[in-house]
This record gives structure tokens, sequence and C-alpha cells, in this order.
């Protein structure tokens, strides 16, 4: 690491429009700065696209399908296995990149880039695993024969809280099926996606299949590009709000969509759980990204009788977090990714605490720069307390006492999301009979982690369409053909 300068990581960045395999600047010539959440200070300026520039990134990839569909799939894993040695080699130089314009500790971000770089080892595995049929029909006569095709140019929109991951989890299954893409990641954190964008360059990607938009304008860019009709599909991870926005700009070319939006994840915690087991993931599901997750525990519902001594840990754990610029030693609260957010978690605990909650711990923000929020626990969270029902995105754990299992399943799944549900019990019984009943796409059995690029990632209810990774990720990417065979 020593080697490594902060300014050196940002210099090495190309911060031009990549489009056509070429670096270029906006048309109009405009640039945009990027923040470092934790001082406040620009690192750089970027390109601002302007809806011009997306009809170039798209005609680039329309341009590219039909000789990339026809690149051998071994190849086109290759490519991705290339690029993730790439990423594996320089992870530490990414890492630096990725605290510097989102805030999170390093530790985690170069975790952020081991998980990253593992989509595109599974999905170069996956490449080469496209399977079809061949079956006789009913009456006896005829043949089916059923193919997979890629879908074709898709449109990938990424956010700023892994903003490296939440790119290899849709370029990855996308190159393996032989699409070709225009993404646009957060305003907030280009510079990992422009690093990443090189590095498939550099592994051999061809020229147009990945084009990368930076703007200021999203929507302005993006909304013309899903009403254009020749990208067949929109993949897209973000907030429950601008998913149903983009929802409906899909519904006008009737294009596919793949959804990864917003979740407000109960954590239970029964009590015949192993409590020290159940801390540990308490402190993984509440405390990974800052609390930025969208898989972040949001509501703990903890039986009666053990609620005191599990409060009582939890704050000590928390209390004891140090906090400070992600690129220091130790550092395990970074700031959040900016002041709306800052304000958005103050105004949650303080209305909780007016409805009657207690704080255990922190409860203020602190004095800048920077956007930072103390780690907090709060206890006799009231039901009707806003950020029981909202994303509260930062580094706060409400606490809340249940009595019967029908009870916790109840305050569990009272929620128009569903993405991920956590579950502490030691009873076998139990464990699968309150997963079953869970409304969630995936439970974290006594376990805080769920993600995992070799299982399916995704929610249902207003928690997303599809799911991302494992042997499913890359029918997200393909179209299944049918073709009726007399013999
Ligand atoms: P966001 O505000 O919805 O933004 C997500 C992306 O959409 C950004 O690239 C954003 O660009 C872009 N965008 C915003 N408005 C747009 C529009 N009208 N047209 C086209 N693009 C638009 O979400 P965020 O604050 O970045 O991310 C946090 C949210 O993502 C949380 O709700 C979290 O739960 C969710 N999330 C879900 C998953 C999952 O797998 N389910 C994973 C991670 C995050 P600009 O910011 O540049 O405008």
């Amino acid at each position: 690491m020593t080697s490594i300068s902060e300014a050196g990581v940002v210099a090495a960045v190309d911060k031009e429009l990549f489009i056509g395999g070429k670096w270029v600047p906006a048309a109009n010539g405009k640039t945009f700065p990027v923040l470092d959440p934790s001082t406040g200070e620009a690192l750089c300026e970027v390109a601002d696209a302007s809806p011009a520039d997306g009809v170039s990134a798209l005609d680039a990839a329309v341009a590219a399908q039909a000789d990339w569909a026809n690149v051998a799939p071994r190849e086109r894993g290759e490519i991705l296995r290339r690029a993730y040695e790439l990423l594996v080699k320089r992870a530490d130089e990414l890492a630096l990149l990725m605290t510097l314009e989102m805030g999170k500790p390093l530790a985690e971000s170069k975790g952020e880039i081991t998980y990253a770089a593992e989509f595109f080892r599974w999905f170069a595995e996956e490449a080469v695993r496209i399977d079809g049929g061949y079956a006789v029909a009913p009456n006896g006569t005829g043949r089916f024969l059923v193919t997979k095709q890629p879908v074709g140019p898709s449109l990938l929109i990424t956010p700023w809280n892994f903003p490296m991951a939440m790119g290899t989890r849709k370029i990855g299954p996308a190159v393996a099926a032989g699409c070709t893409m225009v993404i646009k990641p957060a305003a907030q954190t280009p510079l990992s996606m422009l690093a990443l964008a090189a590095i498939l360059a550099e592994a051999g990607l061809p020229e147009g299949v990945l084009n990368v938009l930076t703007t200021s304008d999203s929507g302005g860019v993006m909304e013309p590009l899903i009403r254009d009709g020749r990208a067949r599909k929109l993949s897209f991870t973000g907030s429950t709000g601008v998913g149903r926005k983009l929802l409906e700009q899909c519904a006008d070319k009737v294009l596919r969509t793949s959804m990864e939006l917003g979740g407000n994840a109960p954590f239970l915690v029964f009590e015949d759980a192993d409590l020290d087991a159940a801390i540990e993931g308490a402190m993984t599901a509440k405390m990974r990204n800052i609390g930025e997750a969208c898989t972040a525990a949001n509501r703990f519902y903890v039986q009666r009788g053990i609620v005191d001594e599990f409060s009582r840990r939890l704050t000590e754990r928390m209390e004891a977090l140090p906090m400070g610029r992600g690129t220091e030693e130790g550092v395990v609260v970074g700031p959040l990714i900016d002041e709306a957010a800052v304000e958005k978690v103050s105004g949650l605990v303080s209305d909780a605490v007016d409805r009657g909650a207690r704080v255990l711990t922190g409860g203020s923000t602190v004095d800048g720069p920077g956007n930072f929020y103390q780690a907090t626990v709060l206890t006799d969270v009231p039901k009707e307390a806003k950020l029981a029902s909202e994303e509260i995105f930062g580094p706060v754990a409400p606490i809340t006492p249940f009595d019967s299992e029908d009870e916790a399943i109840a305050a569990a799944n009272d929620t128009e999301f569903g993405l991920v549900s956590y579950v502490y019990t030691s009873d076998l019984k139990r464990a699968l009979r309150v997963s079953e009943r869970l409304e969630a796409g995936m439970i974290g059995l006594n376990q805080g982690l769920v993600s995992n690029p070799a299982a399916p990632f995704g929610g249902i209810k207003q928690s997303g369409l599809g799911r991302e990774g494992g042997t499913v990720g890359i029918d997200e990417f393909l179209e299944t053909k049918y073709i009726a065979v007399a013999l």
C-alpha cells in the first residue's frame, strides 16, 4: 500500500466518456466534480454526458451487438477471467479509489473489489454453460428445439453504495450472454466504473461492447435511451422510487427489466438463539457499508426474555467502533455519502425519539468536515416510527421487543419491501418454519451476510424483479427461442 498515493490513484483514471472503445469528452465539453464525502472536497472532474452523448453510446452498443453475439462463449468467458485477474491484482489501488469517492473504510472497499471480481470469475464459468433442449412433441411427430440467445443491447444503471460490485453483477452476465451495454454509474461514484471499463478493455473486450456514460443529468440522458427502442433491456439497481419511474418508461417499448431495489430488512432474534452469533451477525448486517446497503438490517425484533442483554451487548459493540476517514487505519464508521444522507438519518432518529424510542448510544451528527453520523442504538422503537417503514441507510440499529413467533413474523412482513430477512434461532424446525413464512427473496439464517456471486440475489414485493448472480443470473440477459421442427 505504501507506494499508492491518493492523488496517484485518482490521476490514473480516465475521466472521459468511454464510447465505442474510445475515451471521449462530453460533446458539449462539460464536466462535473466528484467529491470526497469525508472532507467535502473535490477529488477531480469527470465528463458530464448530455443526451447527445447518450445516443452516441447507444449507437456504439447497437453497432457492436451482432458481432459480439457471434464471439465464441469460451472467448467471452476468457475476457471475463482476464478482467477478474486484473481486478484481483489491482485490488489495493482500486480499493483506495473507491474509499476516496464513496467513503467506506479501506478494508470494506477491498472486500468489495474481491466480491466484484468474483462475479467475473463466476460468469466466466457460466458463459460456456448456456444450455438448450431437444424434445419430442407430445403428438410424436414434431420436435421442439430450444435455444437461448442474447437479449441484445442493454442499459445498465448502478448506485453509489457498491460502486464496482453492482456493475460487475450486471456486466458479468451481460458479457457472458453476448449482450452489448451502455452503463451509467451514479454521479457520486463514477471513478470505480471508469477504472473498471479500462480493465475490461485491457482484458480484450471488443470496442463498443461496453460504453460508459458519466452524467449529472441521469434522467435526461437515460430516458431517451430507454424510450429509443433499440436497447432491449434495462437492468437497474437503486431505490424503489426511481425503479418505479424507470419501469413506466420501459413499458413504452416493452423492455426486459431487472430491478434490484430498496430493502427494509428485519432481523429476528429468538430466545433460543446463540447470542454471541446473533450479536456478531447483527454487527455485520447493520454496519457493513456503514449501514448504506440494501441488505442492511433496518429493524431488530428481539424476543422479550433476551432483549435487554442483546441491547446492552449491541450497544457496547457499536460504542466501540472507531469513526473517521475511510483511509485511516482501523476506522469502521466512515462518512455517509452526502449531507442529505446525514439529514435523512438524523430526521429518522429524531422522529423515533419523539415517538418514545430511547437512545442507548449515538443519536447525533458529528461536526464537519465530512458527512458523519454516530453509530446509534435505539430501543423501545414503536412501530409507528418512520424508520420502521423507511430505509435508514445509515449506522442506526432500532430494537423492538416481541413475545411470540407469530407476532415477530407479522411485524417483519409489515412492509412493502421484501429483499432480505435475518433469523437467529437454534431450533431447526423454527428456523425452517420462520424462513418459509418471511416475505423476502433472501433469508440470512443464523448469518448476517447473504451476498454471494454464486447465489441468486434479489427481492420480492417492491424490492425488485429478477435475480443477479447464481445459475439464474445469466438468464436475465438471455431470450429463449423455440424452433418447431417438422420431421
Ligand atoms: P437511486 O437514487 O435510485 O439511484 C440509483 C441510480 O439511478 C444512480 O445511478 C442514479 O444516478 C440513477 N438515477 C436516479 N434517477 C434516475 C432517473 N430518473 N433516470 C435514470 N437514472 C436515474 O439510488 P441510490 O441512492 O444511488 O442507491 C441507494 C438505493 O439503492 C437504496 O434504495 C438501496 O436499497 C438500493 N440498492 C439496492 C440493491 C439491490 O441489490 N436490491 C443494491 C444496492 C442498492 P444519479 O445518482 O447520478 O442521479
